[in-house]
């Protein structure tokens, strides 16, 4: 089985979206949101039929984890209610596509961040889409600002209430910035992978893990500059007289495959222990063109990992296994839906 652990619903109904303009509109005016639009089970249907569905066929992918639009979350927009109310819409739309589509789909909720709002104001969202959605993990925004980075590290209690909540509930977080609205920064260009290589120094200076030895993050789009730079925070880590660093975060931090090329590709599985990788994709996602070199889509990374020089234990892991592990509800989904038990 081959579960690409990150992929967003970028194909919704397009009133989803004009919606959320109007709602930042009436919010923006001091007026409240209009009643959110009808979408019909049709016009989903012709969304994933048309996309993601489509793309898993022609890949050879079998089940995505699926969420909201990443860069669509804009939680510095408008406040902390029309976060909750945007939260919600999407979510339901995800939900409405894994009911759907049972064995193509896995849903993770997005929160309701807001800057400067503790992040227990995400908590019942969470509870609600884990408990009676059946999703099987969150999306964690580490700068809800957008780009100014004006809430604390990840590091810090601040955040604790989400993570204990995690805990309880045996979910991950995908840690995922939105769209930035710093000039300075290109949302998926640079903002995402800066969110990534933050968020990961953000742990690593922190005492998380040893409060929360079970706590499971993803850093996405193959762990930004980590990977590459492994040396420079193993030799951050030894000065900064932490455990070495393999045994202080590789329990509880891992990184997916969105690198749009082999020679990245190969770097993460060379230097980031296979235990650690989980395929992922995001399809139809930041870069969907095609790849003038290989004349296949930029974003079609299964390619490059089935050229990698594993043995097939360990592309099975990148694939299934450290998936099914990490995301621990999603498992035992499996294990019901496939008649595992
Ligand atoms: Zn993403």
């Amino acid at each position: 089985m081959i579960i690409d652990c990150h992929g967003h619903y970028t194909t919704s109904p397009r009133q989803h979206e004009t919606w959320r303009q109007e709602q930042i509109a009436a919010h923006k005016a001091g007026q409240s949101a209009p009643p959110r639009p009808t979408i019909s089970d049709d016009e989903i249907r012709a969304s994933i039929e048309g996309g993601q569905l489509k793309l898993q066929q022609e890949r050879g992918t079998d089940l995505t984890i699926f969420s909201p639009r990443a860069a669509g979350m804009g939680h510095h927009l408008g406040d902390a209610s029309t976060s909750e109310a945007w939260a919600t819409a999407c979510n339901e739309l995800i939900y409405r596509v894994c009911t759907m589509f049972p064995r193509n789909f896995a849903g993770v909720c997005m929160l309701p961040q807001s800057p400067g709002v503790s992040p227990r104001n995400c908590i019942a969202e969470l509870e609600r889409c884990v408990l009676q959605y059946g999703f099987v993990g969150c999306n964690l925004n580490p700068d809800p600002s957008g780009g100014y980075w004006t809430d604390p590290p990840l590091g810090d209690p601040y955040w604790y209430p989400i993570y204990e909540k995690m805990v309880e509930l045996d979910v991950p977080a995908m840690i995922h910035v939105s769209m930035a609205c710093n000039p300075a920064f290109h949302t998926t260009g640079s903002h995402y992978l800066n969110g990534d290589t933050a968020a990961f120094m953000q742990l690593m200076s922190s005492q998380l893990f040893h409060d929360f030895p079970t706590l499971k993050f993803i850093i996405p789009h193959g762990g930004g500059a980590v990977p590459y730079h492994w040396g420079r925070f193993r030799g951050l880590a030894q000065a900064m007289k932490l455990p070495q660093l393999g045994e202080h975060m590789l329990n509880n931090v891992f990184f997916d495959t969105c690198v749009y090329h082999l020679p990245g590709q190969e770097l993460l599985a060379k230097v980031i222990p296979v235990a650690n990788i989980l395929f992922a994709s995001e399809m139809i996602g930041a870069v969907p063109g095609v790849d003038p070199e290989t004349g296949f889509n930029f974003d079609d990374t299964k390619r490059y990992i089935d050229q990698l020089p594993l043995s097939p234990e360990s592309l099975s892991s990148i694939f299934e296994g450290n998936v099914r592990r990490v995301y621990g509800r999603l498992s035992k989904q499996l294990e019901v839906q496939l008649g595992e038990t």
